[in-house]
């Protein structure tokens, strides 16, 4: 038997998500469940892109042995702790702890204890997922090592430089060895990009794995109900992308632009701690406490996964920046209107129910008006969005490692 020695890392929400399944597919896997590569790919291209072709029963002799490093970016109950427990991730081998401090000395920390942790434990690869700083910095550390390193979500592309997660994505990409790709603008943006097409893997999306495996228990939740709130009666509110937060001319005019907005229901917002925290520090106290009092808007705290979904699954419509929420809402077949001038996800756009709104006032009061009188709905299943993109992940590891 061949032990693989994986590295996964996590470190903010959206990490969670992405990592639960992973992890379950890298279980069962070792488990030797039988039937695992069976049916993986519904089809043998897709565009101009080849699927890797299906072997009958390929199962050399490898195990995993994975060690889950959190590096704390996230880290209070409600944005990390919880996600633990409600997806069922194992409690994490080593959580580095940096969060709660600003960009580039949370970055700096990181590097810091990964190069300690590297030189204590070697491994064959490091997994990394999406593109927040904790992405960065493991990928940057584990190309020091020269680990072998998979990027999961990859070759997604903004083309908006001013974008932190941009910055993270490209450095990402530029320093991995196998890139697992969720839409096919991510395989095509890294063919152009000069990538080894042997080493592009189309997966589909591992935070639809997560949405599956919950649906269930998502469907059946009655939070919408509990905050006193009924069925498509009400409109879902996320922001939190620095570009619109930080800057207080920008979030106050995005705010504006939703509240002036005629929508004839009440709007939830899962207020993320960063804005949260500029809520205060540019004083917008009172401009939310007016529009509470009127019954126009709501602010919680964040929400745990499955009362999250709940909330979206039956709400009207959902206004957000959030780069995995596009996917859920075009997967769930809620219209979703999006506070950005670009989208790294633009199948959300062409196969889902996203509509892109920029960030100005007159942009997204005419967004909002259109989607109110026409909702945009999905206009095909989105491909390889089917709950099994962590096994195709597993599937390829294996014979990646397999071949060597
Ligand atoms: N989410 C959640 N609770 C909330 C808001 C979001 O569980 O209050 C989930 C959401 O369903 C999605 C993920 O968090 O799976 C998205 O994370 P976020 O918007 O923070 O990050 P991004 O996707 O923009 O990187």
């Amino acid at each position: 038997m061949k032990e693989i020695k994986l590295a996964l890392v996590a470190g903010a929400r959206p990490n969670f998500i992405k990592i639960a399944p992973i992890i379950k597919a890298l279980e069962k896997y070792n488990s030797l469940e039988k039937n695992f590569f069976k049916n993986l790919y519904p089809f043998d291209s897709f565009r101009d892109i080849k699927l890797v072709p299906l072997r009958d029963f390929y199962f050399p002799e490898i195990k995993f042995n994975y060690t889950l490093i959190h590096t704390g970016q996230h880290y209070d109950e409600n944005m990390s702790g919880t996600f633990f427990k409600l997806l069922d991730i194992p409690k994490p081998h080593v959580n580095f702890g940096v969060g709660g401090k600003s960009d580039l000395t949370q970055i700096s920390l990181m590097l810091e204890n990964f190069e300690s942790f590297f030189e204590r434990n070697s491994f064959d690869l490091v997994l990394l997922v999406g593109d927040v700083n904790s992405t960065l910095a493991a990928s940057i550390s584990a190309s020091r090592f020269n680990f072998k390193i998979a990027h999961v979500e990859a070759g997604l592309r903004s083309f908006d430089r001013g974008m932190p997660e941009e910055i993270n994505r490209v450095v990402t990409d530029s320093i991995s060895d196998l890139f697992f790709i969720s839409e096919i603008s991510g395989y095509e943006n890294l063919v152009k990009e000069g990538k080894n097409v042997s080493r592009l893997f189309f997966c589909g999306n591992v935070m639809i794995d997560s949405l599956l495996f919950n649906l269930e228990k998502i469907k059946e939740g009655d939070f919408f109900k509990r905050i006193g709130l009924e069925k498509r009666e009400y409109v879902v509110l996320t922001l939190h992308r620095p570009s619109n937060v930080d800057d207080e001319k920008r979030f106050k005019e995005i705010l504006s632009a939703i509240l002036d907005s005629k929508i004839p229901y009440p709007i939830i917002y899962p207020i993320h701690p960063r804005s949260r925290k500029n809520v205060f520090e540019f004083g917008l106290q009172n401009f939310f406490s007016e529009k509470i009092e009127s019954g126009k808007i709501f602010l919680l705290d964040p929400l745990g996964y499955i009362d999250f979904l709940n909330l979206i699954y039956f709400s009207r419509f959902v206004l957000s920046d959030s780069g995995g929420i596009q996917e859920e809402t075009s997967f769930l077949d809620i219209p979703c209107i999006t506070l950005r001038k670009n989208t790294e996800r633009p199948v959300t756009i062409e196969f889902g129910t996203n509509i892109l709104a920029g960030t100005n006032y007159e942009g997204i009061k005419r967004a909002i008006t259109g989607v109110l009188k026409s909702p945009k709905k999905m206009s095909n299943p989105i491909p390889l969005w089917d709950g099994k993109s962590s096994f195709r992940i597993v599937k390829h590891l294996v014979e990646f490692f397999g071949e060597r």
